[in-house]
């Protein structure tokens, strides 16, 4: 067994374990919580320890490496793709058939580009619409009154399996901000489910990353992703 096989088993454990503590203290089940693994800063062979130890939730941030690290996948290795980070819209055909979920559907003209694209492969893509709701101007996302007054359109595209919403919390420790983040997007969930008459039920919350995702898991997270934690210590373990 090498170094970085040891170092991602131990990494992965105690996340599982922080992950079935913070379930605990929720009331949840710790099923209830998917393990994204961020793999934007691993070494390919890292992320193949990793999948031999049974992560097998895979989330990228840039299309072109998803869809060239999914061209390195052995026969038998089997993952599930989650594009985690902006799709531009050159690369929404060549993304939409290998990804099990989008995760950063930012823009109304973009979940239109994505419809247009599966109803043409036949496909029907789950997705969730990032909410910026730091409301700092460089991040991506819908504002959440862009969201509302965009919601029916959404709605209304038919190839679009919308499972829920993401969002990214500011870089700070302030436990207090960041609860209210994750709040705030279950709340706005709970106002769009609301308004389409339980029709629609939006299950996937998609927030907490290294730093904060047990008071996501707190707040109602079913997605979590997670980078830096499960990768750290890979730097300077020998392979
Ligand atoms: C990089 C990234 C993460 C993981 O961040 P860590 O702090 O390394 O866990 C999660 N979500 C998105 C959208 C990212 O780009």
């Amino acid at each position: 067994m090498n170094a970085i096989h040891r170092q991602l088993q131990e990494n992965l454990a105690e996340v599982r374990e922080a992950i079935a503590g913070a379930c605990r203290r929720a009331g949840r089940s710790p099923d209830s919580v998917e393990l994204i693994a961020v793999t934007k800063y691993a070494e390919w062979s890292w992320v193949e320890e990793l999948i031999e130890l049974g992560a097998c939730q895979l989330g990228e941030s840039r299309p072109q490496q998803l869809i060239e690290r999914n061209a390195l996948l052995k026969p038998g290795q089997r993952v599930d793709w989650h594009l985690i980070g902006h799709l531009q819209r050159n690369k929404v055909r060549p993304i939409l058939p290998l990804v099990s979920r989008i995760h950063s559907v930012d823009s109304l003209k973009l979940a239109k580009r994505i419809e247009l694209l599966a109803a043409e492969l036949e496909l029907s893509p789950k997705v969730l619409l990032e909410v910026n709701l730091s409301r700092e101007p460089a991040k991506d996302g819908f504002s959440p009154e862009e969201l509302e007054s965009a919601w029916e359109t959404l709605c209304n595209q038919s190839h679009l399996q919308i499972t829920g919403l993401m969002t990214m919390a500011p870089d700070t420790s302030d436990e207090r901000i960041l609860r209210g983040v994750f709040r705030e997007l279950r709340e706005l969930r709970d106002r769009l489910v609301s308004r389409s008459d339980g029709e629609r039920k939006l299950p996937e919350l998609s927030m907490g990353m290294s730093g904060d995702f047990e008071l996501a898991i707190e707040e109602g997270a079913t997605h979590i992703r997670i980078g830096s934690r499960l990768f750290a210590g890979c730097d300077s373990a020998n392979p």
